[in-house]
């Protein structure tokens, strides 16, 4: 098998005496839909944060692209390819959803992500941009300031700033939050394609669209992993079945 794209072994994170991750391996390889599922309180944010560098390990390596990731911060593993789907309060509010892409397109091409405005109409910019917000869905929206967007279009913001940066691994978590039935089902369509782009390490409460995405699922409760196969593997695995899909 090929190596992984994203290995984690053994990680490690406490705060004071609750052990947020406790021991957590998995990894995430080329083509697949990874899901992360667990109750609340798991962990499994915790460990996102961890993989992007904004919590560091008590103890454990993460390894992407073959590479330890201990040394680098947030922006560095970013330029590296880890993809991940900003969270609401990281947009710029009063840019439009055109220009809040643009940042993430201008960080790719090498300044650091937003510190630096772009120049309206850059056309550099503009283009690779308007292309990523066709590709959510939001292009007639363009213009929009982004606290002007519903809660909907701001996640298809998120991801269309995610995509811009051009990834090698996507990370997402709870992508599907307060979307809807009609929002859930079109994103499950576009993350079904897009893991052909870059696997996705996907920690999602919606089984549904769990059931229909996942490749391999992974079992998280109190910060161990009890379980990883495949969706009938887990779906048919009574530990998981008693822990967290409630009988
Ligand atoms: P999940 O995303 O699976 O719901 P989290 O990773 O957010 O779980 O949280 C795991 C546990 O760690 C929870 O008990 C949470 O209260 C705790 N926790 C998370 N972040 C912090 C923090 N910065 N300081 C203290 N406790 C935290
Ligand atoms: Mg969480």
């Amino acid at each position: 098998m090929a190596e992984p794209i994203l290995q984690l072994s053994e990680i490690r994170k406490t705060f004071g005496a609750l052990k947020a991750t406790d021991g957590v391996s998995l990894d995430l390889r080329k083509g697949e839909i990874h899901a992360l599922i667990g109750p609340n309180g798991a962990g499994k944010s915790t460990l996102i944060h961890q993989i992007c560098g904004s919590i560091r390990p008590d103890s454990g390596t993460i390894r992407f692209l073959g590479e330890d990731m201990a040394g680098l911060d947030m922006a560095a593993r970013v330029r590296k390819g880890l993809g991940r789907s900003f969270q609401i309060s990281s947009l710029a509010p009063e840019f439009s959803a055109l220009r809040n892409v643009m940042l993430a397109v201008q960080a790719r091409q090498g300044s650091s992500y937003r510190f630096f405005r772009p120049v309206a109409g850059d056309r550099s910019l503009t283009g690779p941009a308007m292309a990523m917000l066709e590709r959510v869905g939001l292009e007639k929206r363009a213009k929009v300031p982004a606290a002007e967007l519903s809660h909907g279009e701001r996640r298809q913001l998120e991801i269309a700033i995610a995509l811009a940066l051009e990834p090698k691994a996507f990370l997402f978590d709870e992508p599907m939050a307060g979307l809807g039935p009609e929002g859930s089902k079109r994103l499950t369509g576009f993350l079904d394609g897009l893991r052909h782009e870059a696997p996705i390490l996907l920690v999602e409460h919606d089984m549904d669209a769990v059931f229909a995405l996942a490749d391999r699922i992974s079992v998280l409760v109190y910060g161990r992993i009890i379980a990883t196969g495949t969706v009938a593997e887990i779906r048919s695995d009574p530990e998981v079945r008693r822990a967290y899909l409630g009988d």
